[in-house]
């Protein structure tokens, strides 16, 4: 935007400024080139009258002189003369000096001596003040210029012949404004003229002046310096004026006296006024004209201009709606046009992005962060309630190894679209690569399970391709808002907690329960990496042997799982068998631990080496109905007779759910499994509790048997479970035998197979297969 108003202003600053200049450097030449023409018409003037004003004085002179000549031939005056009549004299003077414009007259002898004056009755005798012109008047025409007493006078000095030189009239004609004023009247002299006296050096005053009334004459009236001679430029009293003196021939006895022309050059300049006038009149016209063109084209260039930066910048913003195309076939136009098609372009492209960034490709279904956003979008606009279903296919993963993505990404499509069909009104949306999951806005718990039932029924059938069949083995987590959690984030997560739980349950649905919640980070993890070791066979078994007490072979060996972490080193079983259990993994684990044991319990039996195998079952196993199935499947595959496994169960399992645990024990049973109890005696079941179950085995548990040496007491307790066991028809393990005392003193008492320590540690099954051997070479040695 402010480039565009800044266009603008360029555009308009260029105009006008163009205009002004262009302008100013006319009227500055204009105005150089016609005061460069008043100044030489100027000079030219003030040559011409200097010129003029000698020549007038000249004429004055030449007047003055001939009316003098008249009076001369004047009988009377001669007569007068030669008689010393001086009373005659000075009234022909008096005369003829009013005649030529005299204000005095004189006339002296030849030697100088003043005869008589009409101004001055006693200067008979006295000497004429400027004797040289005296010599000069009888050869040429001699006419001064002379201060005398504060005033200057014209004088003029012409000889009297009778007919030989008699004397001499002096004319005084004093110069003054009036004579100025006639004579500039007579010969059009400049009305800036000043006849100026140097009464002392450099110290000049005006004793006449054409026009009083000029900064000239004001500035002339006393001046100092000396004056130009030749035309030149002066400043005076703030007003320009060319200048020319010209020097007037003066007495020797009387101050420089010359007369001075001015020039007005403001006086001159003055029509050329409105000139100005009219071209300042010019500029603000083309002014007003430039602006409103500035203002025209703003409209038709820049508004356009404007418009497409907002347009540009609406699109930045995320904005965008195609502009309309501008009706115009310029380059603005075309930029428009280019404009609007980008906008469409990136609006599509802006469309598919968003679409595969919310979007699960396979499925096409929202995926993850759409759904999450949607989620909480529902909870902010005011959604009260709401149910979270995971939804997790289990197989998944196993299929992705075993038959690859394409299949998978099938059977993810079909599953997804069986999802939505059975779930009306709720956002499906794919989680992970096997989970999806449900947003229900506005369902409560109940309802929520009635969904997952609706989901597990439409997951029920296998999904199939030509020769393929793969069950999808669904498991339902349920996490509830705002039961549960009141963000999107939690809900999901808690939901997918929720989910493993189903997995490992028989009913394959769970909602959230917050006693058992995983979610402490290490714990995730190490759930995930579990999942990793199982399906990349990272576990193994290790096998503790049980001794017969009564025949002092090994006949038996317990399975116990072992981890060796990459990362975190050896883990050890209860760590993550508790967590398998919470986190629903657990029946994997198991169902791994069962298949390796029976494999390794049939290589013994083919090796000649029967070995009863313990496999240990956890209380969620217990759930499990189809692992009777599953063993037997197991069993059969690979030969072993049944009763070559015994399941460990523990009694606090047994007592945790009871109605199921005895369902499965006696299928088990029935099919000639060995079933025994661990970890007796901490669960605080009674023995006619237990009675109730098909038990074959009770072991007693380490925390019994360890103290067994010290403790009178604990000896008999022990004997007496024993005793008691042996009449309900069990057979007695003591497990954790550390020493051989307690080896001892369990044969004494006749307890059947002791387990631990002293007896050997947990170790391979190689390992146990060569000390079995060697027992097997032992005894028969
Ligand atoms: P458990 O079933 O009571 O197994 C016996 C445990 O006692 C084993 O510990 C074994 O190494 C240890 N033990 C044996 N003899 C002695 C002895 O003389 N002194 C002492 N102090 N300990 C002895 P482990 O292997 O760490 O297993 C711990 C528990 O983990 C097992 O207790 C069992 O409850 C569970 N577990 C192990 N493997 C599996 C499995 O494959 N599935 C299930 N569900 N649970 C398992
Ligand atoms: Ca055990
Ligand atoms: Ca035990």
């Amino acid at each position: 935007m402010r480039t565009v108003i800044g266009f603008r202003l360029r555009l308009a600053l260029f105009f006008v400024g163009m205009l002004v200049a262009v302008q100013l450097i006319t009227g500055a030449i204009v105005y150089g080139v016609t005061r460069h023409a008043l100044v030489v018409d100027g000079e030219r003037q003030l040559a011409a009258s200097a010129k003029a004003f000698t020549a007038q004085m000249d004429d004055v002179s030449a007047r003055i002189a001939g009316n003098v000549g008249v009076m001369a031939l004047d009988f009377a005056l001669r007569q007068a003369i030669a008689e010393g009549d001086r009373g005659t004299v000075l009234s022909v003077l008096h005369n003829h000096g009013r005649r030529v414009g005299a204000s005095r007259m004189q006339l002296i002898n030849l030697d100088g001596t003043i005869v008589a004056d009409t101004a001055d009755a006693h200067a008979d005798g006295k000497s004429f003040a400027f004797p040289e012109l005296i010599q000069r008047a009888f050869y040429q025409q001699t006419a001064v210029m002379a201060a005398v007493q504060g005033h200057v006078y014209w004088i003029v000095v012409v000889p009297i012949y009778a007919p030989q030189p008699v004397g001499l009239i002096v004319v005084y004609v004093q110069v003054d404004d009036e004579l100025l004023a006639h004579m500039q009247e007579l010969s059009n002299l400049r009305r800036d003229v000043a006849l100026e006296v140097q009464w002392a050096p450099s110290q000049w005053q005006a004793v006449a002046q054409g026009d009083r009334s000029t900064p000239f004459a004001r500035g002339l009236e006393h001046a100092t310096g000396e004056f130009p001679t030749e035309p030149g430029l002066r400043r005076i009293a703030q007003s320009d004026y060319i200048v020319l003196a010209q020097p007037l021939q003066h007495p020797y006895h009387s101050p420089a006296v010359a007369v001075v022309f001015g020039y007005s050059l403001d006086d001159a300049l003055r029509p050329y006024h409105h000139l100005a006038v009219a071209w300042l009149a010019l500029l603000a016209l083309g002014l007003a004209a430039g602006l409103l063109g500035v203002w025209l084209i703003a409209r038709n260039v820049s508004r356009p201009v404007e418009w497409l930066a907002t347009v540009a910048k609406r699109i930045e913003d995320g904005d965008y709606r195609v502009p309309p195309r501008l009706p115009r076939r310029d380059e603005i136009g075309a930029l428009a046009n280019a404009i609007s098609t980008m906008a469409a372009a990136v609006q599509q492209r802006e469309e598919r992005i968003s679409h595969q960034a919310t979007h699960d490709a396979v499925t096409g279904l929202s995926n993850r962060v759409a759904i999450e956003a949607e989620i909480t979008r529902d909870m902010e606009t005011g959604v009260l309630r709401g149910s979270l279903l995971m939804i997790g296919l289990t197989r998944v993963p196993d299929i992705i190894k075993t038959m690859g993505h394409g299949l998978c990404d099938r059977l993810m499509r079909d599953a997804g679209e069986r999802i939505q069909r059975v779930v009306d009104g709720a956002q499906v949306a794919r989680a992970t690569d096997s989970n999806f999951v449900a947003w229900l806005a506005g369902v409560g718990r109940d309802d929520a399970v009635q969904a997952a039932m609706r989901i597990l029924d439409a997951l029920a059938m296998p999904y199939t391709e030509p020769d393929i069949s793969i069950d999808m083995v669904p498991a339902i987590g349920i996490a509830i808002y705002p039961e549960h959690a009141a963000e999107a984030v939690a809900l999901l997560r808690y939901a997918e907690t929720a989910q493993f739980a189903a997995a490992g349950s028989s009913r394959a649905w769970a909602f959230y329960q917050a006693a058992i919640d995983p979610h402490r980070p290490e714990r995730l993890s190490l759930m995930g990496e579990l999942r990793e070791a199982l399906l990349r066979g990272q576990l193994e078994l290790h096998y503790q042997p049980k001794l017969a007490l009564a025949t002092h072979r090994l006949d038996g060996a317990e399975a116990l799982v072992r981890w060796q972490h990459p990362l975190r080193g050896a883990i050890p079983p209860d760590v993550f068998i508790g967590m398998a259990e919470d986190t629903g993994n657990i029946q994997r684990l198991t169902r791994w631990a069962l298949e390796a044991a029976i494999t390794q319990a049939s290589q013994w039996q083919a090796q000649g080496m029967p070995l009863r195998v313990a496999v240990n079952l956890s209380a969620r196993d217990l759930g499990d109905a189809d692992l009777p199935r599953y063993i037997l499947g197991l069993v059969a595959m690979h030969r072993l007779p049944p009763q070559q496994l015994t399941l460990e169960i523990t009694e606090r399992a047994v007592i945790g759910e009871f109605e199921s645990a005895s369902r499965v024990l006696e299928q088990l049973a029935a099919h000639g499994f060995h079933i025994a109890i661990d970890d007796f005696g901490v669960g605080q079941s009674s023995l006619s509790y237990l009675h109730s179950l098909p038990v074959d085995e009770l072991k007693i548990d380490q925390s019994f048997i360890k103290p067994l040496i010290d403790d009178p007491n604990d000896r008999i307790i022990v004997r007496s479970i024993v005793q008691l066991s042996h009449e309900l028809g069990y057979q007695v393990t003591a497990e954790g035998v550390e020493d051989e005392a307690t080896l001892d003193y369990l044969a004494s008492i006749g307890c059947d197979h002791a387990q631990g320590y002293f007896v050997a540690k947990p170790m391979h099954a190689e390992a146990l297969t060569r000390l079995i051997t060697a027992q097997g070479h032992n005894s028969h040695a």
